[in-house]
């Protein structure tokens, strides 16, 4: 339903847990976040209200010094419980995803993958993505989350946008989409990502809307955009002069 990502200097669970309260007004149904913390990834996420995921950050404490990502969710796939909640992670905690739409073709995927030894936990079409990825990275042995994103998508059928964070790079978000919203916010050294703008408006107010069928790959001090094939991608930049 909601999506938010962050990388820059501020403390990335605050940015993120914020830009979520932000998105409230959508409904959910379920909360949560991933962060990098000290080269591992941490997450944190709770079936109901937003309160729900604060206090267990409050009771856990995650850390989170370099991206993050954050989520709620209006379930289409799975019950609205803390498991099926985002974000999800493969198996050897690499990558976090989290996913707003409907992936068409996540049975035939999620066979595939069980038959090569993935172990998955929800019962959502989402959890895929963090198991496909995975398994991308592995083979292309390169770390490099936006080429493995790319791969992905390939593979996938319906409406997505989707956002990962590896442990291969910390200070990194790449996400996808494809008929779903996504739009970026360009901050001073810092970016924001988001399902809506008023995520971030209280941050900056440049964004730019990704088209369809691109990735991008957010840092502190860049935005790069390409289609599937990797080739650079046209964008629309724009000023948001209205008030959320
Ligand atoms: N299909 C996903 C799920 O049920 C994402 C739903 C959403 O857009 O929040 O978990």
């Amino acid at each position: 339903c909601g999506i938010v990502g962050y990388v820059g200097p501020q403390p990335a669970l605050e940015v993120v847990v914020d830009g979520l309260a932000r998105l409230e007004y959508r409904g959910y149904d379920s909360a949560g976040v991933a962060v990098l913390d000290n080269g591992t990834l941490r997450t944190e996420k709770r079936a109901g209200k937003l309160a729900n995921l604060r206090q267990a950050l409050e009771d856990h404490p995650i850390g989170g010094e370099g991206a993050g990502i954050g989520h709620t969710r209006w379930a289409t796939h799975g019950a609205p419980n803390d498991v099926n909640a985002h974000p999800h992670v493969d198996n050897d905690r690499r990558v976090a995803v989290v996913h707003n739409g409907i992936i068409e073709n996540f049975s035939a995927l999620r066979s595939e993958l069980e038959e090569q030894g993935c172990k998955f936990l929800s019962e959502t079409d989402t959890e895929i993505a963090s198991h496909l990825l995975n398994k991308v990275l592995e083979e292309r042995g390169d770390g490099d989350l936006a080429g493995a994103m790319r791969q992905a998508c390939k593979r996938l059928e319906g409406a997505f946008t989707l956002v990962a964070v590896s442990v291969d790079d910390p200070e990194l978000v790449v996400a996808a989409r494809r008929n779903s919203p996504l739009v970026v916010g360009r901050g001073q050294g810092e970016n924001f990502l988001a399902s809506d703008v008023a995520a971030f408006i209280a941050h900056t107010r440049d964004a730019v809307e990704l088209g369809q069928d691109q990735v991008v790959e957010l840092r502190a001090d860049s935005v790069t955009v390409t289609d599937y094939d990797g080739n650079p991608a046209e964008v629309n930049e724009y000023h948001v002069d209205w008030d959320a």
